[in-house]
């Protein structure tokens, strides 16, 4: 028997979900959200490093007080070669914890009930959970990477994850206000200097603990492991994004930068289109606003990833002494969050080599061609 009607229902109360609440809200919609877990906030898979843009971009006030460090630059590694990127303020180490749950204040969450199918039933959708059955007019899929949801929308399968495992570790960083990114072909592993003397490593690859156990003894970090998170990361670019009045948004929706695997800003920005779609009842302009504005960006980035991944250890070495001789464009014009503007600005500099060129116009041929 159901329970109640609700006019909206979003399964996911992690950030995105919980952004999307807000946003309604405050236009006076108030939906539920079913949250599998007991709490907001764990357990916890990510790095917790987001680009300024993701506080100053927000259309909500959010709270600095899960900012736990503040960033001005990365030290990129590359074998016995290092590139330094300064950019003052770019980003912040923050508690994804707190982070999610600042987001989800005041919000109707019902925990501990995980959604386990839906029916549609005339102009309502029955939604099945563990704690009985509750009906809504639209459904939201704010259920992350793993989304049931997206097997709903999504008729064929076919995604493409990479697994991630980071350990919190007691450990010195060389500077507190840098991140250091170390490339090791196909993959890059990063540490995150949470403070002082607490840092934040760890890498998305095929065996990733495996491997983040030997990159810690490799790089002499010691034992002192205090925390250790897992998850996963969908790498594609799908649509549609909604079926009827189930809509998808965040990692269910792949809304996650493919080059560094960030989701909290993307997926904010993905909360925003489908607010407006819903308050203006444009519910099939959700997908095409989504592609308009990031779909782009999105491709060219998977494309880049590809073709990065299959470039020899002598074209990688090319690229990073490339970009070391332009790294005032790279400091000037970089950008946390849409990295593809980056390769535009290059492509405009004058002296770069021929197989640089063709490394790059290979990448961004992926804006104007069909797809991957
Ligand atoms: C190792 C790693 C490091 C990362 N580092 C960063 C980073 O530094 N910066 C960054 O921006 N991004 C990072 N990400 C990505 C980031 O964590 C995600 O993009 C972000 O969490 C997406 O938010 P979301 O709300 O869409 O999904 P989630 O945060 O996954 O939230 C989904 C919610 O849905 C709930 N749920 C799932 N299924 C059900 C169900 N059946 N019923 C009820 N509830 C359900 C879950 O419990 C969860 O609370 C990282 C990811 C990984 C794996």
């Amino acid at each position: 028997m159901v329970k109640k009607d609700y006019d909206i229902i979003i399964v996911g109360a992690g950030p995105v979900g919980g952004y999307l609440a807000q946003l309604l809200k405050l236009k006076g919609i108030d939906p539920l959200l079913i949250e599998e877990h007991k709490e907001l906030g764990r357990p916890i898979h990510c790095a917790g490093l987001v680009g300024k843009k993701v506080f100053q971009d927000a259309k909500i006030p959010l709270s600095s007080n899960c900012i736990l460090n503040t960033i001005n630059g990365a030290v990129v590694h590359f074998g016995n070669d290092k590139l330094e990127i300064k950019r003052k303020e770019v980003a912040y180490v923050i508690d994804r914890e707190r982070f999610d749950k600042n987001l989800g204040q005041n919000l109707n969450i019902i925990f501990e009930t995980k959604f386990l199918g839906l029916e549609k039933n005339k102009q309502r959708y029955v939604i099945e959970t563990d704690k009985g059955d509750l009906a809504a007019k639209m459904i939201v899929g704010a259920d992350g990477a793993n989304s049931s949801i997206r097997n709903i929308v999504r008729k064929h399968n076919g995604l493409e994850y990479m697994r991630g495992v980071q350990f919190r570790m007691k450990f010195q960083p060389v500077r507190k206000d840098m991140v250091e990114v170390f490339i090791k072909r196909p993959y890059f592993y990063w540490i995150i200097p949470e403070g002082e003397k607490t840092v934040r490593v760890g890498v998305i690859s095929k065996n990733p603990y495996q491997d983040l156990l030997e990159f810690v003894k490799e790089k002499k970090m010691g034992q002192e492991i205090v925390e250790k998170f897992a998850g996963i990361v969908p790498l594609v670019h799908f649509t549609p994004l909604s079926h009827e009045r189930i809509f998808l948004v965040g990692d269910s929706a792949a809304q996650v930068k493919p080059l560094s695997y960030g989701g909290i800003y993307m997926g904010m920005r993905g909360a925003e289109i489908l607010s407006e779609c819903i308050l203006k009842e444009k519910f099939s302009h959700y997908s095409s606003l989504w592609v308009k504005k990031f779909g782009g960006e999105i491709k060219v980035a998977l494309r880049a990833r590809e073709i990065l991944n299959n470039l020899t250890e002598r074209d990688i070495k090319k690229i990073f002494s490339f970009l070391k001789e332009k790294i005032n464009v790279v400091e000037e014009k970089g950008d946390f969050e849409n990295h593809t503007l980056l390769l535009w600005e290059l492509l405009k500099h004058p002296g770069a080599s021929r197989e640089i060129l063709n490394i790059f116009f290979k990448i961004v041929k992926a804006n104007f061609t069909g797809g991957l």
